[in-house]
């Protein structure tokens, strides 16, 4: 592959850390390196867990496009060392690795639905305590962190930097965050490195006694491991600004302080359901696999999701879903058997200005309108739409003979009774569920239209 020339598209991005967007400049053209904190993996991933895994994957797939495929790391890890983990396996009585394996393959199965592409490299937790321990020790030596009663602390106090990501004094984080007062920390903000375990939960030898790593030392030290001590873009959710991605960057900075850590921090904002927050109490809760199991299709659900700007809270609705559908079948018939094409300009160009992806969506629909199908398929190929194989769900899979018969049946009996309430009942069913229902003198013929919903068929016969 032959990289194309990196000043071709300036690449622009909103800093978190500067709070600005900022010309993107790669420290090596040759490798740009992007590290985005991974799931946790003890349940399905829902669908608001999705939404960095798609928008990070489209800034994977920009910067493939503009610096060439083979000169993009980006690695995602997975936290398969957690207490909620432990908690998941004492409740079902399941060993943790079949747990976490489990849930592996469940995210990477998703999230491949959503036609999200494999980072480069995807690090679990445990295959790297050596580097944690490693990495403590080091702390412990500069003065920055410090061992009590078989935990390990990371002394906020000598890191004067800490809080300027998020912007916050430490007074302010004191009291909007839920701080552990524990007897063995120095000061309250102090945070976990590693902490005792016992028999029962996973632990390893350490120079403090058999224990865990804390939750934030593990991205420090995969990224040290896998990208360096200075890496282009830490990516990761909002809501682990505070304290995750503050105490990775001290963490980090503390360890290797010749090198800069991520020069450039983004933050996809969180998603809501019908204009509110998901959350189980509201019943509003789902994850990525119960929206495929209703036969919503991935590649709608990421339509939709780019339709917002990232830095935008995504609002999920089922009207967006049946127009994102509706749009994509069309789109699909279009580009059926195109090839050839490039990515458009101007659809490059709303990438590259601080991942515009509900810009680059315009341009798709002027495409389309214009019937540019080899442009538009290609373009599309870059937001990660219109894949052939992402388009099998159109019009394949849907298999409503057994809805057909048993309305032709009904009709021949209600000709005959003069109770057409049979017939209404399944006509009724079959429309809310998105069906075309077309009776003739020859028969019934029944079409999904573009709201198709086949679990609305459910218990319909
Ligand atoms: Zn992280």
């Amino acid at each position: 592959m032959t990289r194309k020339a990196p000043d071709m598209v300036e690449i622009r991005l909103r800093n978190s850390r500067t709070r600005k967007v900022e010309t993107f400049t790669p420290i090596d053209p040759e490798n740009v390196r992007i590290y985005v904190c991974g799931p946790t993996v003890y349940e399905r991933a829902h669908l608001g867990n999705a939404r960095p895994a798609v928008v990070f994957d489209v800034l994977f797939r920009l910067m493939r496009h503009v610096y060439g495929p083979d000169h993009v790391t980006y690695v995602r890890n997975f936290t398969d060392v957690d207490d909620k983990i432990n908690a998941r396996a004492a409740e079902t009585g399941r060993p943790i690795s079949e747990i976490t394996e489990e849930t592996i393959g469940w995210y990477l199965s998703d999230m491949g639905a959503l036609g999200v592409l494999e980072p480069t490299k995807m690090p679990r937790a445990t295959q790297y305590i050596a580097q944690m321990i490693e990495m403590i020790e080091g702390l412990i030596d500069s003065g920055h962190a410090y061992a009590a009663d078989g935990h390990v602390l990371f002394s906020v106090a000598s890191y004067p930097d800490y809080g300027k990501l998020s912007g916050r004094s430490v007074e302010d984080m004191i009291a909007g965050a839920r701080v552990e007062v524990a007897p063995y920390k120095r000061d309250p903000m102090d945070f976990v490195l590693w902490k005792p375990s016992t028999d029962d939960l996973p632990g390893w030898d350490s120079p403090w006694g058999r224990g865990r790593p804390g939750w934030h030392i593990e991205c420090s030290a995969m990224s040290y491991e896998l990208l360096g001590e200075s890496f282009d873009i830490h990516g990761g959710g909002n809501d682990l600004m505070f304290p995750h991605h503050e105490n990775e960057i001290a963490q980090s900075c503390c360890a290797h302080p010749e090198g800069g850590f991520a020069n450039v921090w983004m933050h996809n904002e969180m998603l809501q359901v019908e204009g509110k927050k998901m959350s189980k109490s509201l019943g509003n809760f789902f994850t990525v696999h119960e929206l495929l199991e209703q036969g919503v299709p991935g590649e709608v659900i990421r339509f939709v999701f780019l339709s917002t700007h990232y830095s935008k809270p995504m609002d999920w609705t089922a009207k967006k879903a049946e127009e994102a559908e509706k749009t994509l079948r069309k789109w699909h018939g279009l580009v059926d058997g195109a090839e050839g094409g490039e990515v458009h300009p101007e659809v490059l160009a709303a990438l590259a200005d601080d991942l515009n992806t509900a810009g680059a969506i315009t341009v798709l629909h002027r495409l389309a309108g214009e019937g540019d199908a080899a442009t538009l398929k290609a373009s599309a190929g870059l937001l990660g739409l219109l894949g052939d194989e992402q388009g099998q769900w159109v019009g394949g899979g849907v298999d409503l003979s057994n809805h057909a018969t048993r309305l032709a049946s009904a009709r021949t009996t209600a000709m005959e009774t003069k109770d057409f309430s049979e017939v209404d009942r399944l006509k009724a069913a079959l429309i809310a569920a998105g069906v075309e229902v077309r009776m003739s003198k020859d028969g019934v013929e029944l079409v999904p239209g573009p709201g198709f919903d086949a679990a609305k068929l459910e218990g319909v016969l």
